[in-house]
């Protein structure tokens, strides 16, 4: 069975990292654990060149958790971390010192830019650098073309009344609290989905929607030509995964990109947000948490299958227990 999963950082991390537990657990023997073959559409659009170096927040969020090397109590960056090179940074005033690159994690980015200078594309980058960590499932880059989203944000000071940030200093720095007027993302419109991408997606079994932000993960992935086309032709049925439970944002400031969208912190208006494939949307069916049971019947009308099931991905097994659920409904809607 081929699954293709969509999928950002942290959440998209800890969705995946259920999905294979739960392929272990149904077919042990088969090969590479699993008779499955996952491939991952990953969200770039948050990558940036910092000290000379690329940097992919997505890409590595998910290898680090994948190949049980991220820092669980943290929530990001590799277990075991030290920060002496980016104490030598800041020493010399270069870099961002509330974006601290640990010294493991340095050895990725230096791998990564050695690799581009050397004329790789970042999809060649990515399939020689997860070589090593034995993940299970294929990261695909969603695109090679660099994506770079900023953030306007209203400053009194600036002659125009804004200013305009890369997304990380707004969500690491500012901690998303300077409320966003928009976010443009530079290269978007032009960049080309990566090889493979349009395939995974139009030649699975499966499509899911990782519980990922919807503005800044999913929505960019999906606004790179060509992936929203595939998403809505290709004959796997699509579920998605709310990343929002009783209209909050777990453990994440995805609230503050909705309200740029001015779409409300709810589990149902970003499965209205999404929309029904039979209306022009991106899915099929979508999986809310069982506290929000009461807002299935507006998803129905709107032409979304819906199932309410513990969303909380608070260990392997529940996550494990939320891809299973996912599976399921996606195997009801083939029958
Ligand atoms: P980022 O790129 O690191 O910001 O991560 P993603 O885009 O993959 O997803 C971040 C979002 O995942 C958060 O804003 C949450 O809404 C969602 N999320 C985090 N933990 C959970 C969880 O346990 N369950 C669900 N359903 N969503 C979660
Ligand atoms: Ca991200």
């Amino acid at each position: 069975m081929k699954i293709t999963v969509v999928a950002g950082g942290v959440g998209g991390a800890k969705f995946l990292r259920g999905l294979r537990e739960h392929l272990r657990q149904v077919a042990p023997d088969g090969a590479g654990g699993s008779t499955a073959e996952v491939t991952v559409i990953v969200n770039t659009g948050d990558d940036l060149w910092l000290t000379g170096l690329r940097v992919c927040p997505d890409l590595d969020s998910i290898m680090y958790t994948l190949g049980g090397a991220n820092d669980e109590v943290r929530g990001w960056g590799r277990l075991g971390e030290s920060e002496r090179v980016s104490a030598e940074l800041t020493a010399y005033g270069v870099g961002w010192p509330w974006f601290t690159l640990g010294d493991l994690d340095l050895g990725t980015h230096i791998t990564r830019s050695h690799l581009l200078r050397e004329g790789l594309t970042l999809s060649e980058a990515t399939a020689q650098i997860t070589a090593r960590w034995n993940l299970g499932v294929t990261l695909l880059p969603m695109s090679d073309q660099p994506v770079e989203t900023h953030v306007v944000v209203a400053d009194d000071t600036e002659p125009d009344g804004t200013r305009t940030m890369h997304f990380e200093e707004w969500w690491v720095h500012y901690r998303a609290s300077l409320p966003a007027l928009r976010f443009e993302q530079h290269g978007l419109e032009t960049a080309v989905a990566a090889p493979g991408v349009l395939d995974a997606i139009i030649g699975a079994d499966v499509v899911l929607l990782a519980p990922s932000n919807p503005v800044v993960s999913i929505g960019t992935i999906v606004t790179v030509p060509g992936i929203r086309a595939a998403l809505q032709s290709t004959a796997a049925p699509v579920v998605g995964v709310s990343p929002i439970i009783s209209g909050a944002a777990i453990r994440g400031m995805a609230h503050a990109c909705l309200s740029a969208i001015g779409v409300p912190t709810a589990a149902d208006a970003v499965g209205l947000h999404y929309g029904a494939r039979s209306a022009g949307g991106l899915l099929d069916a979508w999986l809310i948490d069982e506290s929000d049971a009461a807002l299935a019947p507006a998803l129905e009308t709107a032409g979304l299958r819906v199932a309410s099931v513990p969303l909380w991905m608070t260990s392997v097994d529940t996550s494990a227990a939320l891809a299973a659920a996912a599976l399921a409904e996606a195997a009801g809607l083939t029958v």
